[in-house]
């Protein structure tokens, strides 16, 4: 049977420690996977540090014991950033979980001109709460111990008007059918922020600025791809080409 990876940020990243797992876990553990105490599971605190650990209770109160830390690390050797224009349906959802099995580090979900999905501040924050769960369980499925950050919401414009030019190191990039380069012809820089629109694409304006704050267009060849597809691709292509895909 696979192991099963709890993710936990509570726990205390020391060999012999205990930990009492939360609610989710705990039913997961206990109900969904109908372990008995001195069953092995796997917990990881989503910045890095990883465990085998045995459990040492099941009821009232689900704990673990930390038996063996495990140090193996599943992160891409680069810095992905994705700038997703919000979807609809689940199509953000699954943006997401790709996203992370494909070794995403930071996802910015966006609202544009064209965007259309509109959320009051309440439910724009429950959307980023189970964006963030998404990507948690993307981890546990795929082997990651680091848990990439969810972004609050934020406008296009908002985020521009934060991030002119390249200071940070990393090469940003406009995902634009127009566009004339294409993303193998990018200097291996191990930085990408990838900026990727709504069904109904960016404006001539957002275009502009997104010029305006350093922004390279590239094409992903002379189809139009969904929005959710073109994320995928563009991190595989990252990946195959600089990373380790
Ligand atoms: N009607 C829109 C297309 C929207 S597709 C238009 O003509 O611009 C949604 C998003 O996916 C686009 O904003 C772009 O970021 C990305 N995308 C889709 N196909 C692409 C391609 N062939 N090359 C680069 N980006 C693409």
């Amino acid at each position: 049977m696979r192991i099963p990876r709890i993710y936990d940020p509570k726990l205390v990243p020391e060999l012999g420690s205990n930990l009492t797992l939360d609610d989710f876990g705990a039913n997961h553990v206990a109900k969904v996977l109908r372990l008995k105490p001195g069953a092995l599971i796997r917990v990881f605190d989503g910045h890095g540090h990883e465990f085998e650990a045995t459990l040492t209770a099941v009821g009232k109160k689900t704990t673990v014991e930390l038996t063996r830390e495990l140090t193996r690390s599943v992160e891409s050797p680069l810095k992905l950033e994705l700038l997703q224009v919000v979807s609809r349906g689940d199509r953000m959802d699954f943006t997401i979980q790709k996203a992370v099995e494909l070794g995403i580090s930071r996802i910015v979900p966006l609202t544009s001109e064209r965007c259309g999905v509109k959320l009051d501040p309440e439910r724009a924050a429950k959307k980023i709460e189970s964006f963030q769960k998404i990507a948690i369980a993307a981890c546990e499925q795929c082997g990651r111990n680091v848990v990439p950050e969810v972004t609050p919401l934020q406008t296009l414009d908002a985020f521009l008007a934060a991030h002119q030019g390249n200071a940070d190191g990393f090469i940003n990039l406009t995902l634009d059918p127009r566009a004339q380069s294409k993303l193998t012809d990018l200097p291996n820089s191990g930085h990408y922020r990838i900026l990727i629109g709504p069904e109904g694409g960016f404006s001539a304006q957002e275009v502009a600025a997104t010029e305006q704050a350093g922004f390279v267009g590239v094409s992903l060849g002379p189809r139009i791809l969904r929005t959710e597809t073109a994320a995928l691709v563009t991190l595989s292509i990252l990946g195959a080409h600089f990373g380790d895909l």
